[in-house]
């Protein structure tokens, strides 16, 4: 472990002090707050240079949560409900097999639902957003082939001395920064290293059967359709992108989805009208910030860690004050 790493976990450990985080539930409950908080995966497997949290740390999150918060979604946050404990919603995104295998035991055993929003892409393809791919492909690749494989925004030497999650977080983030249709060019000149990888595993994803089979229990919002980065999108792309969505589930799902989740948690301000605009109640972000239950837009707080305390002071938002105006 490097001293840096040391560094950070000794500043969870000292944020997740019992006796801070209930003072910080107390000034959430004052401020009429409430977290959102954005998961993605939850498995031991190791595979991915993406990392996921544990299951028995999301478990012992989840009971956490319940013991201080109701667990509600999206579409139980209708005028003016109050509850006896402060509301927060679990916020999935991406679709991954996971949490039909993971993590929807551990909250039907609690009586949890989540919101989990999807893209109709991966769902169709059976594999994850691209930037995702080549995350697992970092992950598997021997070092002689991640040298050698042209990784978007890396050369030979920084490929050569970077570590897999550091490799993995700036590929995966040079991609995100470019419209779909570069991104697509991009990945296709990954494809044959990635095919010269025998046994090359993408992330497991939901496939259309498993999906309604959650839809039955969860909240199932859309992600994009292609998982494109909006802030890089045209006006046009995005009102085609929101058709498309609609129309995937109404023709998969048979229902019109009320929760729209930005790729990347990337949105301009108009970007965020024209999807309230298009009839979706609910508009997620990230930003690291709690919400509110009146909102229309949401900030939510992206979850990762390995410890019980850095998730549970991450889940309350962090160093977030919550004072007037957040
Ligand atoms: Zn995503």
């Amino acid at each position: 472990m490097t001293a840096r790493t040391v560094a950070k976990r000794l500043a969870w450990h000292l944020l997740g002090r019992p006796s801070r985080l209930a003072r910080r539930i107390e000034g959430l409950r004052a401020a009429g707050q409430m977290p959102i908080l954005n998961l993605h995966r939850v498995s031991d497997d190791r595979s991915s240079s993406y990392g996921a949290i544990a299951p028995d740390l999301f478990a012992g999150l989840v009971d956490w949560m319940q013991e201080r918060f109701t667990l509600v979604t999206f579409r139980d946050l209708a005028d003016g409900r109050t509850w006896a404990k402060p509301p927060a919603i679990l916020s999935f995104d991406d679709g991954y097999r996971d949490f039909l295998e993971t993590v929807d035991p551990i909250l039907s055993a609690r009586g949890v639902a989540a919101n989990l929003n999807i893209v109709p892409r991966v769902v169709d393809s059976g594999r994850p957003p691209l930037n995702v791919q080549i995350q697992d492909f970092i992950g598997q690749a021997p070092r002689s082939l991640l040298a050698e494989t042209p990784l978007p925004g890396t050369d030979a030497a920084f490929r050569t001395r970077s570590d897999r999650g550091t490799l993995g977080l700036r590929a995966s983030a040079v991609l995100k920064s470019m419209p779909f249709a570069e991104q697509e060019r991009a990945f296709a000149a990954l494809v044959p290293f990635m095919d010269s990888l025998g046994g090359f595993r993408t992330t497991p994803v939901l496939d259309l059967a498993s999906l309604r089979v959650v839809a039955e229990r969860h909240e199932i919002g859309a992600h994009s359709h292609d998982h494109a980065t909006m802030t890089v999108e045209t006006a046009a792309y995005l009102a085609d992108d929101l058709d498309r969505c609609r129309r995937w589930f109404a023709d998969h799902l048979a229902f019109a989805p009320q929760v729209y989740a930005f790729p990347n948690g990337a949105a301009h301000p108009a970007q965020i009208d024209a999807v309230a605009g298009a009839g979706y109640r609910h508009v997620l972000l990230v930003g690291e910030r709690t919400s509110a239950p009146g909102n229309r837009v949401h900030g939510r707080i992206t979850m990762h860690g390995n410890a019980p305390r850095e998730l549970a002071a991450r889940a309350l938002g962090g160093r977030q004050s919550f004072g007037q105006g957040t």
